[in-house]
């Protein structure tokens, strides 16, 4: 299909090998679902006896895998989720790309994975997103979705840590989209995460656990659940894979990061946002009983999800206890005026004060 040909190796020790031809004419970039196109090339990285090595770029494709690799057995795997944007003097930017490989590396911890180093990370990244660069459009809302990812490669059915591993990154061509009206549903059985676990890491476990409620949310008229804590479920946490806000009158209140919830870097960047423009922040637990006397006294006035897919995901209504609870539509809501400075911020259309482009 490909003929490849090495195109060189670069300092990084990078081997290089070149598609030959594109399928970005395929691609119909007003019209992206996401996730569903991926460029012409990926990166790819082995740890093989203890260190990380055989760092390539090749042409975007499957890899080959004993059945026995851990990852299909045991669930070893991570990942992280971040966004390029190409201004439109050319440049591509990332937003707060550091935080992202920190967050790898402490999922990494966790699920005894071993780290992935800095050098590598921002050195293959940077190499792919330029050999891509024609991918990442200019166009209002266009994004590049990175995906870095490790998964356990060692053949074997042994339930122990591998010894092997395969870093990568796939490229992935999007655009913001609208979501329609959210309405969610409060978690009262089932959990995302408990204390002590691992709800805190990018781990693929995490996102398969969350399919089945999901599934019968939706079936129930719900886009997504908010999940609560795994002990009593009266504490809200995390809406969907996103984290989650609430504005009681002129408080912005979101729950603090713990073992149970992702420390989301767009959750931090709306706090930081929302400080700055003057809004009282609150970074506490917040009570199911809370937000329910909220939505009926009327002080309830948004809701809305972060995270880097959608930035930030306004929630038209709440479902607790056999009750639905609608949420006013605000004009100048504090969801879009915090998405517009974020996007603005991401996309080189306002100044950074928080030093967040790289
Ligand atoms: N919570 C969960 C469970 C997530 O999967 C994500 C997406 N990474 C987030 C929150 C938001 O994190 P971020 O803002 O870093 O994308």
């Amino acid at each position: 299909f490909f003929t490849n040909e090495i195109m060189g190796i670069n300092n990084q020790n990078i081997t290089i090998k070149k598609s030959t031809t594109t399928k970005i004419n395929e691609v119909d970039f007003s019209n992206l679902s996401f996730g569903e196109n991926f460029t012409d090339h990926m990166f790819e990285c082995d740890y093989i006896d203890g260190k990380w090595t055989n760092a390539q770029i090749r042409p975007y494709g499957p890899i080959s895998l004993d059945p026995s690799a851990k990852v299909f057995h045991y669930g070893q795997a991570i990942f992280e989720g971040m966004k390029a944007y190409k201004s439109v003097d050319g440049a591509v930017w990332l937003f707060r790309p550091e935080d992202n490989l920190i967050r790898l590396n402490k999922s990494a911890v966790r699920l005894a994975i071993p780290e992935f180093p800095k050098d590598l990370f921002f050195d293959g990244m940077e190499l792919l997103l330029n050999i891509d660069k024609e991918w990442i459009q200019t166009t209002e809302g266009s994004s590049m979705y990175i995906r870095p990812f490790i998964i356990a490669t060692e053949p074997g059915v042994s339930a122990s840590p591998a010894k092997r591993y395969k870093f990568m990154f796939i490229l992935s061509p999007a655009q913001s989209y609208y979501s329609g009206e959210v309405k969610v549903l409060f978690a009262d059985k089932f959990s995302r995460s408990a204390s002590g676990g691992v709800g805190f890491a990018k781990c693929a476990g995490n996102y398969a656990g969350q399919f089945y409620p999901t599934k019968l949310a939706n079936e129930a008229g719900y886009q997504q659940v908010v999940w609560t804590d795994s002990s009593t479920h009266e504490k809200l946490e995390e809406a969907g894979t996103m984290n989650v806000f609430f504005r009681v009158g002129d408080t912005l209140i979101t729950a603090p990061t713990s073992d149970r919830i992702l420390d989301g870097i767009t959750r931090k960047s709306v706090i930081a946002i929302a400080e700055k423009e003057g809004y009282n922040v609150e970074v506490r637990d917040i009570s199911v009983y809370e937000i329910e006397e909220a939505a009926k006294n009327g002080t309830l006035l948004e809701m809305f999800g972060a995270g880097t897919a959608a930035v930030i995901n306004p929630i038209v209504s709440f479902h607790f206890k056999g009750n639905d609870y609608d949420l006013p539509k605000l004009e100048n809501s504090y969801a879009s005026i915090i998405k517009k400075k974020i996007t603005d911020i991401q996309t080189g259309k306002a100044e950074d004060p928080f030093g967040w482009k790289y």
